[in-house]
């Protein structure tokens, strides 16, 4: 469920493997997962725009190696030495042929890691567009998602812009209402299955912006309050 909090052992049996690199494509079976950061220290400049609801995700770099001392200063790879598409060059292949009405826009989840060992599933996104741009030192790929609601058909999802669907709380947000709140849940103070839940419903208006209309409740009373506003 979206804006769930989650462990890396939790993200990864939930997807069904093991998810060792941040691009992947496809693997699960109708649709892709990508792991982002927006972290001080991230290794990739992932971006979060329109107020949460298009990210913009960096491509990713050629793995470390004996030639490739340091794949910041090289072109991030479309393709391996062997002549195969890499992440980038399925995911931009899959972006360009959506763009050329060919296909529905790739459907792909999206987790973030929000602390150490600490990651929050940002929800549904649809993949629609890519293109290469130079970070100054060299070429790099960016991909351009928009999030949209859980159990949106890929063939009915209607994309405008700037994009109407869903927002998704930005990384301050969660920080801070994950240390204000301590990591538990602010009614019974369980430890897990938490949820970023917004105070304020965004269906009636809440907002996702600020940290004083979110905070962290644990599955069961998550749901209990889902029961009493309907
Ligand atoms: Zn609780």
């Amino acid at each position: 469920m979206e804006n769930e909090i989650i462990s890396y052992p939790e993200m990864c049996q939930r997807e069904g493997l093991n998810l060792q690199q941040g691009m992947n494509f496809r693997i699960g079976g109708d649709y892709s997962v990508i792991l982002m950061s927006l972290r001080q220290n991230a290794p990739y400049r992932d971006q979060v725009l329109d107020e949460g609801a298009t990210l913009v995700y960096e491509g990713h770099d050629l793995p470390r190696t004996e030639q490739t001392t340091d794949p910041k200063s090289v072109d991030q790879p479309e393709k391996t030495p062997g002549g195969t598409l890499t992440q980038n060059g399925k995911f931009h292949e899959a972006a360009q042929d959506y763009k050329a009405g060919h296909r529905p826009p790739e459907h792909v989840r999206v987790y973030e890691k929000i602390a150490s060992g600490i990651w929050s599933y940002n929800g549904p996104f649809q993949l629609v567009d890519s293109w290469i741009e130079n970070d100054g030192k060299r070429n790099v790929f960016k991909f351009k998602l928009h999030a949209v609601n859980e159990g949106l058909e890929p063939a009915k999802a209607t994309l405008s812009e700037p994009p109407l669907g869903r927002r998704v709380i930005p990384t301050q947000v969660k920080l801070q209402v994950w240390k204000r709140d301590g990591g538990k849940c602010v009614v019974c103070r369980a430890d897990d299955e938490l949820h970023f839940d917004h105070i304020i419903p965004s269906s009636k208006g809440g907002t996702s912006l600020i940290a004083e209309n979110i905070q962290l409740l644990c599955a069961r009373h998550n749901i209990a309050k889902r029961d009493k506003i309907q």
